[in-house]
């Protein structure tokens, strides 16, 4: 039965490496950090990070650990249960309240991820009568999340705020309307323009739903995320995001919202009702992320300060960087092949990237996409930007 399948299947495999798009995975044997040791042939290197979503530098942070632990202690390994059933205890309702009061929403509900957050949104609250907007660059788990209803689907150019005005004159003809959009689109780090796209939406009626998976604890003064960023804290009808990335580098989505819109997500959301609950010490570490985000900024300037030192270096030394607004910074080279050899030269260098090219990217756009985090020194990010500069030289990429 499997020979042909298992035929079938080396073929594809085969045709992926051909086309330079296998994906390795480099073996980090260390915590998470600014600083990692990964193994490298028969040994281990060190090398400084760039490429995490640890924005806050809180994936291997004491005081989330500690709570960690403790609840592990106090309230057991797993639930064993989704969360209706028997799996909610008093910390997962507390992580809950601390979100909807981080964003100035009504009510929260929590998954085993964003994926899921997203995955299980749309479908629930809209039927074949009513239409999603969905931004062009919409992370995969948004495009899955509108793929699994039966709205009616209208896509604008990313960002861009005069299709989407056709696209909802369009979407006059469906009952209810659901504009969507990431917060930060994380290939190129900008924002959305979520001040005009709320605008539109009440122009032409519709909801807004924005993703703040790379924006909240990142973007906006005190790293309240895009509604912080464009003043429209409590407007929003329905926020989506993780724990995963600047929230504490470990597991968990959620969906932060209208109150009613929240109770039916608990109703009918499918990745919701037949999912296991996140385990304790995962909400105990998301309750202690909130409290650290909220007790004052040390973070969040930090992770300011250290995204507009990289950038103005890079850019002083004649990097072409796209504009952005947020701890991302893309670092354009435009050639596949260039992207490739310039992030494992950063390697030989002790420098730790990724090279994103088509189809990660639209063609022609290769870029190394930079993360920067609270937690890197001054003395890391010089060393990344001269090993940044030593390779741009060798390479031809700077004069
Ligand atoms: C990372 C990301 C997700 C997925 O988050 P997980 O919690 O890891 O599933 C969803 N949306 C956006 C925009 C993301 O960047």
């Amino acid at each position: 039965m499997y020979t042909e399948f298992q035929k079938h299947l080396e073929a594809e495999l085969q045709a992926i490496r051909e086309a330079g798009l296998y994906k390795n995975e480099r073996v980090i044997v260390t915590p998470q950090s600014s600083g990692i040791k990964v193994a490298a042939g028969e040994g281990e290197k060190e090398v400084i990070n760039f490429c995490a979503n640890n924005y806050l530098g809180l994936a291997d942070n004491a005081e989330l650990i500690e709570a960690a632990k403790e609840r592990m202690d106090s309230r057991g390994y797993g639930m064993a249960s989704v969360r209706f059933i028997c799996g909610t205890q008093d910390t997962h309702k507390q992580l809950e309240k601390a979100i909807s009061d981080f964003f100035g929403t009504e009510d929260t509900i929590l998954y085993a991820a964003c994926f899921d957050a997203n995955g299980g949104l749309f479908e629930p609250l809209l039927t074949d009568e009513d239409a999603i907007i969905s931004d062009a660059l919409n992370h995969a788990s948004i495009i899955d999340g509108v793929r699994l209803c039966k709205a009616v689907r209208y896509r604008y150019k990313n960002g861009d705020v005069a299709d989407l005005e056709e696209q909802l004159k369009k979407a006059q003809a469906q009952r209810f309307r659901i504009i969507a959009t990431d917060g930060v689109f994380s290939m190129d780090g900008n924002v959305c323009p979520l001040d005009k796209i709320y605008e539109l939406a009440k122009k032409y009626n519709a909801l807004v739903m924005v993703d703040e998976s790379h924006s909240a604890g990142v973007v906006g003064k005190t790293g309240h995320g895009v509604t912080e960023l464009y003043n429209l804290r409590g407007k929003i009808e329905i926020i989506t995001g993780t724990l995963g990335k600047a929230f504490g580098g470990s597991v968990g989505g959620f969906t932060t919202g209208r109150k009613e819109i929240i109770d039916m997500l608990r109703q009918r959301s499918r990745p919701y009702l037949f999912s296991n609950s996140i385990p304790p010490m995962i909400a105990a570490a998301g309750l202690k992320t909130l409290e650290l985000l909220t007790r004052d900024n040390t973070l969040q300037d930090r992770l300011h300060e250290n995204t507009k030192y990289f950038i103005s270096r890079m850019q002083a030394a004649g990097f072409d960087i796209k504009p952005t607004q947020s701890a991302i910074c893309a670092v354009m080279l435009y050639d596949a092949r260039l992207s490739q050899e310039f992030a494992a030269a950063l390697q030989e260098e002790g420098i730790y990237v990724t090279g994103f090219y088509y189809p990660v990217v639209p063609q022609g756009q290769a870029r190394i996409r930079v993360q920067v985090s609270a937690a890197h020194t001054r003395e890391q990010l010089d060393k990344g930007v001269n090993a940044f500069i030593k390779v741009g030289k060798q390479l031809g990429v700077l004069k």
